[in-house]
């Protein structure tokens, strides 16, 4: 399953892939892909410059009409092959995913990649469903339908933490409605795009519907999004970095869709089954090191369960092998980057002065220490409004904190400027419920926290953002609706002409 290949020599043609062609950027600087679990170089390349995203959106603005035009069928056929071709390279995929992220095998196998197929397998589902209001006679004397057309050139930006599955969300719905797209990947992390674009290809997607430029934020990503051509901004990443996207986006009245930070809140009620709530817990915080948008990041317990909470994920998070991402036994690989690792030791450094790091808190020593790797850390004693438990600390980092009442802990979950995940923990079907209406996020899942389908959406409330990833409610970002009205009557001069010649004797 697991198929290593050359990345450098892979990729010696450079990693810019625009019109069908991979080929160096021309910004005169060079990126190094790291493999976060050593420290070692993996792949350098040459970084996109200015005149490599204007190639790239002047591509996808060649591939637009044909593309456009071609019938829902058609683009769907094209998914299925995608998705088969990405199937059949799925071993790539993952050694690939988790050479330039850390993240265990297991997971890139079992997660990351699967994910992407599925998602893919559904967009050539969902492009044949492209619906609209039913036509109708609403005014009377005419016929109205609605056009649900694509929008044209989407400039799409992405995060580090999951650079396939990132890809696919923003480039699958964008396609299977008709646009063309350049995404630029993080560069950190741009080996699985390109791949993912190259396979685009190889199933037969006309060069130019799929372009990727590896550039640098500052540059290519600002290019990117200010770029006249282009008529939609699709961006995942920091609320920070979000901001000054929306910014220059709104410089071209852009269409937007941002897809933000997070810091889910993971609310127990004193009923909950505690075995389930514990193992949740620290899978939810510790799934892809906690670099996830979604990951459980604060507990608020509810007392009578408080003690036994912490002691058990303290247990479980002591017993959490950390490791090569390549061995199977692994549970939990490096961060992406030695500067993140440093990023999230830095909160929980500060956090020692106000709260108890109970377990974790530190880089293990030993035969892993030159890798970013940070160990499972489980903090309590933070009071609400410090910095652990407000801000995105995106690390294997779990908060937790007690509340009485069952208002006490919807307020708790909602007292952040964020909204994207969250999840409560109840026997109860009232108090679940009531905690599915009240808490203010994309998703609140009940007696689990995580999991997602390719026939859900995935976005935001509030700082998280807004719009939605997956899902035929991605096809809401990715098209604009036409409204055709047609005149029924035949009538040369029509009744609502009163309103501009009344006083006209030759009124019919
Ligand atoms: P980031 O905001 O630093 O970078 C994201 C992307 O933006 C990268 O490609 C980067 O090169 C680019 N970028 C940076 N500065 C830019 C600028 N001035 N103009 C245009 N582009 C620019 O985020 P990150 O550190 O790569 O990823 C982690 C963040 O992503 C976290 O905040 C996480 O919550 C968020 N995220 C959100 C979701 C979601 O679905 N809401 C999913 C995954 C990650």
């Amino acid at each position: 399953m697991n198929q290593r290949f050359d990345v450098t020599e892979r990729f010696a043609p450079g990693a810019q892939f625009i019109g069908g062609a991979l080929r160096p950027g021309g910004s005169g600087r060079t990126f190094e892909v790291v493999d976060p679990a050593t420290g070692e170089p993996v792949h350098r390349y040459e970084l996109a410059g200015t005149r490599d995203v204007d190639a790239a959106v002047a591509a996808a603005g060649r591939a637009f009409p044909e593309w456009a035009g071609a019938t829902p069928g058609e683009r769907s056929d094209a998914l299925h092959r995608f998705a088969a071709v990405l199937a059949e390279r799925a071993g790539e995929f993952a050694y690939a995913e988790s050479l330039q992220c850390g993240k265990p095998l297991r997971l890139s196998t079992e997660f990351d990649v699967p994910g992407t197929v599925d998602n893919t397998a559904f967009f050539a589902g969902a492009a044949r469903h492209l619906e609209g209001k039913a036509a109708g006679e609403y005014s009377g004397d005419h016929t109205s339908y609605v056009r649900r057309e694509p929008i044209g050139v989407v400039g799409s930006i992405a995060p580090w933490n999951y650079p396939l599955q990132m890809a696919a969300w923003k480039v699958l719905p964008a396609v299977a409605a008709g646009n063309t797209i350049v995404l630029k990947p993080a560069e950190l992390t741009p080996l699985t795009s390109l791949m993912f674009a190259q396979a685009a290809q190889e199933a037969g997607i006309p060069d130019g519907v799929i372009n990727v430029v590896s550039g640098a934020g500052r540059d290519a990503g600002e290019h990117l999004v200010a770029h006249p051509d282009v008529a939609m901004t699709s961006f995942t990443g920091s609320t920070g970095v979000g901001k000054r996207v929306a910014e220059l986006a709104t410089a071209t009245v852009k269409r937007l869709h941002l897809e933000l930070g997070g810091k889910a809140p993971f609310v127990v009620f004193d009923d909950a089954d505690l075995e389930a709530a514990v193992h949740g817990a620290v899978a939810g915080a510790l799934i892809n090191s906690g670099q996830d948008c979604t990951a459980a990041t604060r507990a608020y317990v509810q007392r009578p369960l408080f003690d036994a909470f912490v002691a058990g994920v303290a247990d479980l998070m002591a017993a959490v092998r950390l490791g090569d991402p390549f061995d199977p036994a692994t549970d939990l690989g490096p961060l992406v980057s030695h500067a993140q690792r440093d990023r999230v030791a830095g909160f929980v450094d500060r956090a020692r002065s106000y709260a108890t790091v109970v377990t974790g808190g530190d880089a293990p020593q030993g035969e892993l220490a030159k890798g970013a790797y940070y160990r499972p850390t489980l903090i309590t004693g933070a009071p609400q409004d410090s910095e652990i438990v407000r801000s995105e600390v995106f690390g294997p980092v779990l908060v937790v904190l007690p509340f009485d009442g069952d208002d006490e802990g919807i307020a708790l979950a909602n007292d952040t400027p964020y909204g994207l995940a969250a999840s409560a923990w109840s026997r109860d079907v009232y108090r679940a419920g009531r905690a599915t209406r009240e808490i203010k996020a994309g998703c609140v899942w009940v007696n689990d926290h995580i999991p997602i389908i390719s026939e859900m959406p995935h976005g935001g409330y509030r700082a998280s953002g807004f719009g939605k990833d997956m899902s035929a409610y991605s096809f809401e970002e990715y098209t604009q609706v036409k409204h055709v009205m047609y005149d029924n009557t035949a009538v040369a001069r029509k009744d609502w002409h009163r309103t501009v010649f009344a006083d006209r004797a030759d009124r019919g």
